[in-house]
């Protein structure tokens, strides 16, 4: 191995919010981070890995409230179940804290104080609704009322979700406090602002979020839009203060005030850090004074670039810390190809993942071959999840070991062949050791996938290598013992070079097979050598299991909720939560459900389809179907036609007759077990079934039968 120059790393996973469980969208980047960090620790580097708990904000303290708790009991059972889901899925913090310590509020306050008397800190006074009967100020996610723009009643007080208009929570008509249903007031009251339009912070953020790689090719030119161009000023001041009652900390000389949640939560990666230097009598100011040559590296979701990539990087430089090294953004989580969603069964917990008798590190793996180290989102694919784990680990890779372990305990009491086998095993498997500087850059440049299509390469290799020599058919002739020691000690070493390069991914299996080969547990500079002659291995137990699809099956019975709607306000949009959970959470998303939508048809294609307005003059059961309802519709003709509609579970036949609807007036009649339809009418559906229910289509008033709608 060439030598390196050791770092020193200081590495960050977002917080999450202590509000909720930890799930399959959040592991995303918690396994992906700690592969990260357990392979700069194989390399040798000194390298720290610290997160904790964001337990401030509205929601929190609704939350206790609503459980009869304390903020801080609530926060403190969380911190038990989040750390039990971590530590369930070998994600191995060095410290896993929380924001409600004493040295985050420490942190906040001294950078609060040093913005001010950097003069970055405005008091206004904001206008905003005030809930009477709660006694508090309301952020937006916590008002509801009619759209200004379409009308459409219950909505939240920055956007709409019917129409998607964004607007403030004072153009709602007819608004109410989603806490207590009463009418919010219009009260004043003041705020205090980190002043980001400030022309130091601008320029700061212009050649911080361009130079030295410090953001990903993609964050950089979405930071480049948020900054505008050269000459503009697009970043407005950051609100960091609420008003009580808030679960946070009290600003100094401010009573009544507190910080805002977002404040706090990236001070909590300082606090949790200095937590650990109490522990490990580490030099926090080696690690964040301004010319540290510690590698300072964030995780995070692209939700959060925002915090992570202007706020946090100029409350740093304005107050004697250094700023971020890189910032590690990462896409979303779908499975089968959609959001995660509860009525499917796919928004899956971490605790019911493990609870299901599942491997930890069949998720780890399947997550590491879907990497790339780009924003774009990743998918769990469940049916490509059971198949490429089950070909994978089990098919390529732990069959080498289970092929030949036991041939070396029966024929050869458990020793390898006496001799160096270094020259034997470069020309059989050349590649096997070679591989080991290319697969440490995929893993540098956090493109896992690349990295497992490496190793499952050089497994298919190794594979190749048992058929062509057949060592059972060794084993069955005398005489050939001399060959077959050899092949199955070709094969043990080949194993432990892809146990080594699997180990970041895989730490509890790669420790078990440490076990089984009777070693110390390997770093990389280990696949510079292989294993001693006549090396003694223990005996082989089995060391993985295939997944059955039916487990897969059982999980997600396990995770489908029945639909109903939830009666809690949901939190304000920029509140951790919504982002820290990357905006999976379907309760905690502004968007309407979208299915992709379906390949471009040309207008002459649209024009074939010849819609019309049509009148129902009648609609009737149909006895013996479950779904249907039979139209007649009169389409202004003189006479009606009858069609079949699969409308029932949503509407009484009764209310039907006199309305008017949009049909396919042209659709060739077909023949059904009831008699024949003539057309087709047009109703709107969640195909995903988030929202239930069936919608027929109207024109508006005007229209009358017969017309075409184009
Ligand atoms: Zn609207």
């Amino acid at each position: 191995m060439p030598t390196m120059t050791l770092r020193k790393l200081l590495i960050t996973s977002a917080l999450p919010y202590a509000n909720g469980a930890i799930h399959l969208g959040h592991l995303v980047e918690y396994i992906q981070t700690d592969i990260w960090v357990r392979f700069q620790k194989m390399r040798g580097h000194e390298c720290w890995y610290v997160c904790a708990d964001d337990t401030h904000g509205t929601p929190i303290m609704l939350r206790a409230e609503k459980e009869g708790i304390t903020p801080e009991q609530l926060i403190e059972r969380v911190h038990a179940e989040h750390s039990r889901d971590f530590a369930g899925f070998h994600v191995a913090f060095d410290n896993y804290y929380t924001t409600h310590s004493n040295e985050t509020r420490d942190y906040a306050v001294e950078i609060y104080g040093k913005l001010k008397a950097a003069d970055l800190i405005a008091v206004r006074a904001v206008e905003q609704f005030y809930d009477p009967l709660k006694q508090m100020f309301l952020p937006d996610r916590f008002i509801k009322g009619n759209c200004p723009k379409c009308g459409a009643k219950d909505q939240y007080g920055d956007s709409c979700e019917v129409c998607g208009a964004v607007y403030a929570p004072t153009d709602l008509n007819n608004p109410y406090s989603a806490l207590s249903g009463a009418k919010p007031e219009l009260r004043n009251s003041e705020h205090f602002f980190f002043k980001l339009s400030d022309p130091r912070c601008q320029a700061f953020l212009r050649q911080w979020t361009r130079s030295e790689d410090r953001l990903q090719p993609e964050a950089a030119n979405k930071m480049q839009e948020w900054l505008g161009a050269e000459n503009e000023n697009k970043l407005s001041d950051w609100d960091i203060s609420r008003d009580a009652p808030y679960f946070g900390f009290e600003i100094p000389d401010a009573p009544g005030k507190y910080f805002y949640v977002w404040l706090d939560a990236p001070v909590g990666y300082m606090g949790s850090f200095r937590n650990l230097c109490a522990q490990r009598g580490l030099d926090f100011d080696a690690f964040w004074r301004k010319d540290s040559s510690v590698e300072l590296i964030h995780f995070i979701g692209k939700d959060i670039l925002y915090f992570h990539a202007l706020f946090w990087p100029a409350m740093l430089e304005y107050t004697g810390y250094r700023t971020p090294s890189k910032i590690f953004a990462h896409g979303f989580l779908t499975v089968d190809g959609a959001k995660m969603s509860k009525s499917r069964g796919t928004f899956i917990t971490a605790e019911s993942y493990l609870a299901q008798g599942l491997n930890p590190e069949w998720l780890r793996y399947y997550y590491a071959a879907k990497l790339n180290g780009t924003m774009e989102d990743i998918d769990l694919n469940l049916g490509d999840f059971v198949a490429r784990v089950n070909s994978d680990l089990i098919g390529k890779y732990i069959n080498i070991a289970s092929r030949s372990a036991n041939f070396i305990a029966s024929h050869f009491s458990s020793q390898l062949l006496d001799e160096n086998f270094d020259e034997r095993f470069r020309s059989d498997l050349p590649d096997l050791a070679l591989a080991a500087d290319e697969i440490a850059a995929h893993y540098e440049a956090r493109d896992y996938g690349r990295a497992i299509r490496r190793i499952m390469g050089l497994a298919d290799q190794v594979n190749q290598y048992v058929d062509h020599h057949q060592p059972w058919k060794l084993a069955r002739h005398g005489g050939k013992e001399r060959e077959l020691h050899v092949v199955c000690t070709m094969l043990i070493n080949a194993f432990r070079l892809l146990t080594l390069y699997l180990k970041p991914v895989l730490p509890k299996l790669a420790q078990r097979a440490e076990e089984f080969l009777n070693i110390a547990p390997l770093v990389w500079a280990d696949a510079g050598h292989l294993l001693p002659p006549s090396h003694l291995i223990n005996s082989y137990e089995h060391l993985m299991q295939r997944i059955d699809a039916k487990q897969i099956e059982a999980l997600v019975a396990a995770n489908r909720e029945s639909l109903t709607p939830s009666p809690v306000a949901q939190p304000e949009p920029h509140s951790p939560q919504r982002h820290a959970q990357h905006q999976q959470h379907p309760e905690n998303n502004m968007q309407t459900p979208t299915r992709p939508v379906a390949p471009a048809i040309s207008i002459d294609d649209f024009g074939k389809i010849d819609l019309r307005i049509a009148r129902i003059a009648d609609a009737q059961h149909v006895e013996g179907a479950d779904k249907l309802i039979r139209l007649s519709l009169d389409l202004g003709e003189g006479s009606t036609r009858q069609v079949f509609a699969g409308i029932k579970s949503a509407y009484d036949p009764a209310r039907l007759v006199g309305r008017l609807t949009v049909m396919v007036a042209n659709l060739a009649p077909r023949k059904m077990k009831f008699g024949l339809s003539e057309g087709m009418v047009l109703a709107a559906s969640d195909v995903d079934g988030e929202t239930p229910g069936l919608f027929l289509l109207s024109p508006d008033s005007g229209a009358t039968p017969g017309m075409r709608v184009k």
